[in-house]
């Protein structure tokens, strides 16, 4: 997930990200294909995030069943890490770089704006390694704000999203947690796991809030959606 800039800037499409993504046979990879894929990405070091379009961000990725052995699952999670933060992006999903495990890591430690990080309860999130992620509405509050996505660059979209989630993940080591999650931590959190899913936020947003970031950032970076909402009427 893109971290929603509140600044005119946004990163341009990083250098390399314009090669061809993972081979779409990677849809029904036997373990030692995947074994290998991984090993080849942790060799390379920096992969390009995989853009919309490509097959891999549109199937449910398979259950993390340790397909990978430990150190691969290890490498792979930190590479999901630095490819993140040189998007910069506050979440990644497995499929984001070409491997399709229900794999993700999120991360929030971006500064914002006072008004902005309290009208949108925005709360740092501390790094978080997530295996076969599930979550459901907590109650029936929502909230509808711009997000984005690292698959997408450049745009933003409103998407209206629980406000309140009960989540369930595993721990790379094997352990099974469950978690309340709120405000952007949630957002966040089902970002990345509808990836998991196949499911983009563009899926979800309201198709008359697509905002170039440049626009975003001339026009609706207030803490909150009324006026974009009021005036390009979504
Ligand atoms: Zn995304």
């Amino acid at each position: 997930m893109a971290p929603v800039p509140v600044q005119p800037l946004y990163p341009a499409v990083r250098a390399g990200s314009e090669a061809p993504g993972p081979d779409a046979t990677l849809a029904d990879v036997n373990n030692t294909e995947i074994q290998g894929r991984v090993d080849e990405l942790l060799a390379l070091g920096d992969v390009p995030i995989v853009q919309v379009g490509h097959p891999v961000l549109r199937r449910t990725a398979d259950r993390y069943d340790g397909q990978l052995n430990e150190a691969a699952l290890k490498g792979l999670l930190l590479l999901m890490r630095r490819v993140m933060h040189a998007a910069p992006g506050v979440g990644l999903a497995a499929p984001q770089i070409g491997i399709p495990l229900q794999l993700a890591v999120l991360e929030d430690q971006f500064s914002v704006a006072a008004p902005v990080a309290e009208a949108r309860s925005r709360e740092p999130l501390d790094y978080l390694e997530v295996l076969n992620p599930r979550y459901e509405a907590d109650g029936t509050e929502s909230a509808a704000f711009f997000e984005g996505c690292l698959s997408f660059p450049g745009y933003q979209a409103v998407v209206d999203r629980p406000f309140r989630v009960r989540a369930a993940y595993e721990t790379p080591d094997g352990n099974a947690v469950r978690a309340g999650f709120s405000g952007w931590q949630a957002r966040i959190f089902q970002h990345e796991t509808d990836h998991l899913a196949g499911t983009i936020y563009l899926d979800k947003a309201y198709p008359r809030s697509l905002c170039s970031n440049a626009e975003y950032a001339l026009h609706w970076s207030q803490p909150t959606v009324e006026r974009a909402r009021a005036a390009l009427r979504f």
